[in-house]
């Protein structure tokens, strides 16, 4: 008898270390993003100057690449320090439906919602609180 328990505890500890082995493997081949809470984006709507969230799903469908360059709305326009060959996502705005979406960034300090970078490309501060995401801190502490 006791050999037998011992034997059906020996096979439930194989199972669940294959058990382990599974999901552990899972975890770490997992190559589709799920569309869950961490794959939202943060966008700003540089028409309507509000922010606005993509969940992965919909970011594939309202977001486009655009050579920096080329952009419809820059003809004519002199845009002081473009970089050469760099591509612009622009989202769709839910709120104008606008394609006027740039990448925003949500401060780790105060929540707000703002642009990632200005027009010319430089990285902007929380306009808030002015935390800075490259030192992951506020501009007047450094
Ligand atoms: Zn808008
Ligand atoms: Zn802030």
């Amino acid at each position: 008898m006791e050999s037998r328990s011992k034997l059906k505890l020996g096979l439930a500890g194989l199972l669940m270390a294959v058990a382990v082995g599974l999901s552990l493997h899972h975890f770490f081949s997992g190559e589709s993003v799920p569309d869950i809470e961490e794959t939202k984006t943060v966008w700003y709507c540089t028409d309507c100057d509000k922010s606005f969230e993509l969940s992965g799903r919909q970011s594939s469908t309202m977001v486009s690449k655009q050579p920096a360059e080329n952009r419809e709305s820059d003809a004519g326009q002199p845009t002081p320090h473009r970089a050469g060959g760099r591509f612009v996502e622009l989202a769709r705005c839910p709120g104008c439906n606008e394609q006027s979406g740039v990448r925003a960034r949500r401060c780790h300090d105060c929540e707000t919602c703002f642009r990632a970078r200005t027009e010319a490309g430089a990285i902007t501060v929380c306009p808030k609180c002015r935390w800075n995401p490259v030192t992951d801190k506020k501009a007047d502490e450094e």
